[in-house]
């Protein structure tokens, strides 16, 4: 079986072409056809040497997902289906702006995190991506894009780990992923226009930091542990505690001078005035540097949970506003090709039978803490 070269950092390509005798300036001229120029059929990289292009058709390929299916929504939102095998499938969007063109990557098919909230939590964890896996949903997107738009200049300029999955329980995938990403002979993208978004895999924040400290998100989602216990059910390993000093540990390195929290606004759980309040003394206490981002909730049946009326989002976020904590309120986008976020479910076989114990939490009351 080939290699599929979308697997590898240019270190790993390195190393691979060292292997077939090739010297390192080879594997980034490689990796410049590959990533830069979106080519795949390594007779058409003309400036390799023919012996290397032979070489190369014996041992590798240059292999993008399959495409199970492709929709555009009217606001310019693309999101595609990708298989990846054995039943699997993950999802990558892309959202055009102004200023920016940002695709969500998928990291895992499925997620064994369980947000209560998270159409992908519901659906069970099924397996890691590869690296190749994630870094396909880029390559893929980016020269798809540069087609139909019909230009030779970059289209992407930021990406979220946001898709399917806890990018931070794929570690040893994600990290060669990102470094591809921001490679100047790959995507050249810029640390603070990659972020990784995470439920607080604290011992992995702490790694990450080191390793390739990128933008960080964090899905806070609650102001105290017994309400994020329920929604993040991770939080019972890792804290709110531990969690924001791990975010200011993590601060000493990021490329960004705060921690972007990720917050999902639901109906009477976790949007009351008292919610507000504790997050106001919770920064204060702790003196974290953050921005908050108010999602609004994309309600699925199963989930039992209702979208905040936008009133209470706007006051919520007023609240913070007024005591100095710089808050947004995401723009729904893709609404109409379910791409909004929480809605990206793909197809997993669910072999942790997460679904089935989410199936049993639903029976706990949430109730709004007083
Ligand atoms: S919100 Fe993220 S961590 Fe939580 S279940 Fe969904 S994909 Fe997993």
């Amino acid at each position: 079986m080939s290699t599929n070269l979308l697997e590898f950092d240019l270190d790993g390509l390195a190393a691979f072409c060292e292997r077939l005798g090739e010297k390192r300036f080879r594997a980034t001229q490689l990796f410049r056809w590959i990533h830069q120029r979106g080519a795949s059929d390594f007779e058409a990289m003309s400036d390799l040497a023919k012996a290397l292009r032979d070489k190369l058709k014996g041992c590798a390929r240059v292999e993008a997902l399959p495409v199970i299916s492709e929709h555009v929504s009217s606001d310019g939102t693309v999101k595609w289906l990708f298989d990846v095998g054995d039943g699997n499938a993950v999802e990558a969007v892309f959202i055009p702006e102004d200023d920016r063109g940002t695709l969500c990557v998928s990291s895992q098919a499925g997620c064994a995190v369980g947000c209560r909230f998270c159409s992908t939590g519901h659906q069970g964890f099924s397996r890691n991506l590869a690296t190749g896996e994630i870094v396909a949903q880029l390559w893929f997107a980016e020269h798809s894009l540069r087609k139909r738009l019909q230009t030779e200049e970059r289209v992407i300029s930021n990406v979220v780990m946001m898709g399917m999955g806890e990018p931070l329980q794929n570690y040893s995938a994600l990290v060669p992923a990102l470094k591809v990403m921001l490679d100047d002979h790959g995507y050249g993208l810029s640390r603070r226009r990659v972020t990784v978004s995470t439920s607080g895999v604290v011992p992995m924040m702490d790694r990450l930091s080191q390793d390739c400290p990128v933008a960080l998100a964090v899905s806070l989602h609650a102001p105290n542990d017994p309400l994020r216990d329920n929604l993040v059910p991770l939080n019972r390993k890792y804290p709110i505690s531990e969690l924001l000093d791990a975010c200011n540990r993590y601060l000493r390195h990021a490329p960004r001078d705060f921690i972007t929290f990720e917050y999902c606004m639901l109906d009477g759980v976790n949007d009351q005035v008292e919610h507000a309040r504790q997050l106001i003394e919770l920064v204060k206490r702790t003196g974290i540097r953050c921005k908050f981002n108010l999602i609004p909730f994309n309600p699925f049946p199963a989930s039992g949970l209702l979208r905040s009326p936008h009133n209470q989002v706007q006051a919520f976020a007023k609240m913070l506003s007024d005591a100095g904590i710089i808050t947004t309120v995401r723009k729904t986008r893709g609404d109409d090709i379910d791409a909004a976020c929480g809605q990206l479910a793909g197809d997993v076989k669910d072999r942790t039978r997460a679904a089935e114990r989410m199936a049993k939490q639903r029976t706990i009351v949430l109730k709004p803490v007083t």
